[in-house]
């Protein structure tokens, strides 16, 4: 975040950026382990000198050895019960300064994206923060300085560093938008947020894509967008503000209060008609007695809203401590029909309190197909991707890779399932999107396009063979 990137003449599809992190780590914690060169997180070997860092073999434990030697180093200092204490975060400073340091040293090459010194161009955002995250920052560096032993860094700066990095690192992901870990990338971290972007970032491996996703005019300023842009234009700027500390003025935001905006707002937090048959939407009645439907005028009560929200709540509470480490649903098959019958109870009562097109209602399925496919139940588990669909198709633009990846989920089910036809359509509109945003030479789309070709064959064998 800060200056701004102007792109080239770029089409649809094309890569504006590439670029490697400066420094990155993998989101490692007490349940997940990942390989700190490929992001790997099978047959993983600990690092035996400092017993913090894992590597999936030789090949990327070399690869990440001349920054590693100094903080195993570092690390190897540290009392066992310390090491535990060093999070992702607090290594990705540590390997910060590190970096720094070998570059200094000419061991590593400083290529020109260096030697602006871009991490202290980038904006911190101090002078924001509330008293509970500055206590934390300042105890964060106080690990750092502690790790790293340079007497000549001070604690301020460190601080500083991480309400810089709060802002500017990226939350490295698969193909799939799963996250894996975070890096810094400095030309990407002056690319600009907009909810309506002309841009794309995805990654290949470790390496930061940004890629065209409409038609970019020379000169034209190149954004991207950098929470997920489905809710309403106040709970975005809300998110924006807390998170990156600026007003979005996107074409989007600059809605605010307007008409269609406010309609949209109401269909995608608010709440659903009375009547059933009813799709229309609720705004608070000028009396303050509840909310009503804008299409027949019908009248809900705040008491009713207030007691359904409470219900949906007393729940959630519950599906929290089921989905949290160590719990219910990590122990086994029997607890995911807890977290499934959590989940359904949660939907039942939110179809019955919002509009159909609810982005909370669209989230609860999500956790529902989840849960459904990791069970095997596909046929369920396509009913569920099915009924999402429709709500991506409204939140997210035509070119987003959530609806080309919600596509490929249920072109996948459906090919399982053996509906060939289904498949086809699905898995050709999950590639219509996601060529573009993720370009065609990745494994990834290598399997997704492949799979489309076993569809056609088998589509075509099944009509010769009706033929005969
Ligand atoms: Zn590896
Ligand atoms: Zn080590
Ligand atoms: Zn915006
Ligand atoms: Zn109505």
């Amino acid at each position: 975040m800060g200056n701004r990137l102007d792109s080239p003449v770029c089409t649809r599809g094309e890569v504006i950026l590439r670029q490697e992190p400066y420094v990155c780590v993998p989101n490692n914690s007490s349940t997940v382990s990942r390989c700190d060169g490929c992001f790997a997180s099978e047959s993983l070997k600990k690092c035996s000198a400092c017993q913090v860092v894992w590597y999936c073999g030789s090949t990327c434990q070399k690869s990440e050895w001349k920054l590693h030697r100094l903080e195993c180093v570092a690390l190897s200092r540290l009392e066992k019960e310390k090491r535990k204490a060093v999070t992702p975060s607090i290594r990705l400073m540590v390997r910060l300064y590190l970096r720094r340091k070998l570059q200094n040293e000419m061991f590593i090459p400083a290529s020109v994206t260096d030697s602006c010194n871009f991490v202290g161009a980038l904006v911190s955002h101090l002078k924001d923060l509330d008293e509970k995250q500055l206590v934390l920052y300042a105890q964060m560096a106080n690990l750092v300085h502690f790790i790293l032993q340079w007497p000549e860094i001070n604690l301020k700066e460190i601080a500083e560093n991480f309400s810089k990095l709060a802002c500017n690192a990226h939350t490295i992901c698969d193909c799939e938008l799963r996250p894996l870990g975070t890096g810094l990338y400095p030309v990407v971290s002056i690319i600009n947020h907009s909810c309506l972007p002309n841009a794309v970032l995805i990654f290949e491996g470790k390496s930061s894509v940004v890629r065209a996703v409409e038609h970019i005019p020379e000169g034209a300023e190149v954004t991207i967008a950098y929470i997920d842009t489905a809710g309403s234009t106040i709970t975005r700027q809300k998110t924006l503000k807390e998170q990156y500390f600026f007003t979005c003025t996107c074409p989007r935001c600059i809605k605010v209060g307007q008409y269609n905006d406010i309609q949209e707002s109401a269909i995608l937090e608010g709440y659903r008609c009375k009547d059933d048959r009813c799709n229309g939407f609720l705004l608070r009645d000028s009396e303050d007695k509840g909310f009503i439907c804008q299409t027949c005028g019908l009248l809900r009560s705040k008491e009713e809203v207030k007691r359904i929200v409470s219900e949906i709540t007393a729940i959630s509470d519950k599906e929290l401590k089921s989905t949290s480490p160590g719990s219910i649903l990590f122990n086994g098959h029997i607890d995911h029909e807890e977290a499934f019958s959590l989940y359904k109870m949660t939907e039942k009562l939110q179809m019955e309190l919002y509009h159909p097109f609810s982005i909370s209602l669209m989230r609860t399925r999500e956790e529902l197909l989840k849960i459904l496919m990791e069970i095997g139940d596909w046929r369920e588990a396509l009913a569920y991707c099915r009924l999402t669909i429709p709500g991506y198709q409204r939140v997210y633009p035509e070119l987003h890779p959530l609806l080309g990846l919600q596509y490929y989920t249920c072109g996948k089910i459906e090919w399982l399932l053996g509906y060939t036809e289904d498949a086809i359509k699905s898995l050709t509109r999950a590639i219509d999107i996601l060529r573009i945003t993720h370009g065609t030479n990745s494994p990834f789309m290598k399997e997704l396009m492949m799979k489309l070709d076993e569809a056609h064959a088998e589509a075509s064998y099944n009509l010769s063979s009706k033929d005969e």
